[in-house]
């Protein structure tokens, strides 16, 4: 089976605590879990919506930082979203 996925996606070069995070939801504070590839998810406890923050998003797309296929893999708008989240650290 071949991959065709960028390196620092790929998750076989990823630590665990690197794909997994638990984000409180800003309604009820239930620890949700987030995977490195998800943006948003829907809390499980009350049925919010919990947004990463641009700060997990940087931690967790850092490869699009230097990886030259990371606008076309994660997406323009994504990709777009961390440069401005970059330029305000
Ligand atoms: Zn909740």
């Amino acid at each position: 089976m071949v991959f065709k996925k960028c390196p620092g996606q790929d998750l076989s070069r990823k630590k665990m605590e690197e794909v997994v995070c638990n984000l409180p939801c800003p309604s009820c504070g239930f620890e949700v879990e987030f995977f490195f590839d998800d943006k948003n998810r829907i809390c499980p406890e009350c049925g919010a919506k919990v947004s990463k923050s641009d700060v997990q998003l940087l931690k967790d797309f850092g490869c699009a930082d230097w990886c030259e296929a990371a606008e076309k893999c994660i997406g323009s708008d994504l990709y777009a979203r961390l440069k401005n989240a970059k330029k305000k650290k």
